[in-house]
């Protein structure tokens, strides 16, 4: 029978760990269970360092973004050493189970974990939406409504100048934040690793829509990690279209603020489903929601599934998007 679980935050932050902890909390508060709150991620857990959760006001805090209890990059997390000196941590305190909320590097550390006789949870966090057992992760709605937000004060001013914006958001390999940010502000065109585009077909674009159609605004929307140096790009195009443009990326703006209602309403389901799992004894588990349910999945299975594409989905939309 569990008696203690341990939460971390790993990864990049995300709008919602914060409504995820919480739920985690009161959940495990039903069934008698005693939490402690982890700080800083793998490296707090290598360190022991761990707050009873009481300590913390959680109501006070789940609607707002970033996590509370911190989130570091521990690369060190990879080696078999430091995971048993994190699990003999873990030991002392007689802690039976932990429930870790990150990317896909924190899932791989949580199923280690799990093969080293730590009852472990995962918990889709990062704003990327890069795990394919989740229809969505923690984070990423929040973020893509911070991007269209922006994106579209972007238009109003580029709009009132005749003017071109490349603007660069988050995602790393993944470009759902690029698509559906760039459907949801009608971007002329959207590039992400799949659906690449040369400074050609950019300059293109804009020599089009703003020559030919004469239109007073267009808006590029392009995946980070595509073009090494936008202020290049944005030259380049610039020569190429004749129009003047501007390179804008969004960077860590993406990840803050308060998680939207769907995201504090979706981690609240994971948060308790995670305990009920422990509870049965289950582990090495990652949860998600696939159309508005929460499933499970294990762990290495979670980071296995192949991405759906969205190749055909972005040269549909940026087609309609020219016209
Ligand atoms: P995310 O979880 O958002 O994908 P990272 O890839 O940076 O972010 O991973 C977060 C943390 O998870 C890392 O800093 C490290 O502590 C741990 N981690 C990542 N990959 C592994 C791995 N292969 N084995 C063990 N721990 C890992």
């Amino acid at each position: 029978m569990i008696k203690k679980i341990a939460i971390l935050t790993s990864g990049g932050d995300a709008p919602g760990m914060n409504s995820a902890i919480r739920a985690i909390v009161k959940k495990a508060e039903v069934h008698g269970i005693e939490t402690f709150l982890v700080k800083e991620g793998y490296s707090g857990l290598y360190k022991g360092d761990f707050v009873l959760s009481s300590k913390i006001d959680l109501d006070e805090n789940f609607a707002n973004g970033g996590t509370i209890i911190g989130s570091t990059r521990f690369p060190q997390f990879k080696k078999l050493k430091i995971r048993k000196i994190a699990k003999s941590k873990l030991d002392e305190k007689e802690i039976d189970a932990l429930v870790v909320i990150g990317g896909d590097g924190s899932y791989k550390g949580a199923q280690l974990l799990h093969e080293l006789g730590v009852k472990t949870i995962a918990l889709p966090g990062t704003i990327d939406n890069d795990i394919s057992s989740t229809d969505f992760t923690i984070g990423y709605d929040t973020a893509l409504n911070t991007i269209v937000h922006a994106i579209e004060k972007i238009r109003d001013t580029m709009k009132s100048h005749r003017r071109v914006a490349i603007v660069e958001v988050m995602g790393r390999g993944c470009g759902d934040l690029a698509l559906f940010s760039g459907i949801a502000t009608g971007s002329e065109l959207i590039v992400t690793k799949e659906n690449p585009k040369t400074i050609d077909d950019i300059a293109k674009v804009i020599k089009e829509q703003m020559i030919k159609k004469g239109k007073r605004s267009t808006i590029i929307t392009v995946s980070e990690n595509i073009f090494d140096d936008l202020y290049a790009l944005r030259k380049e195009v610039e020569k190429k279209s004749g129009i003047i443009t501007r390179e804008i990326s969004l960077s860590h703006i993406q990840r803050g603020g308060k998680p939207t209602a769907g995201e504090r309403i979706m981690t609240t389901l994971m948060g308790i489903k995670s305990v009920d799992l422990l509870y049965k004894g289950k582990s090495g588990i990652a949860l998600g929601m696939l159309n508005g349910k929460v499933v499970s999945t294990p762990i290495p299975e979670s980071l296995n599934i192949k991405r759906k594409s969205r190749k055909n989905l972005t040269e549909k939309i940026n087609k309609i998007n020219q016209i």
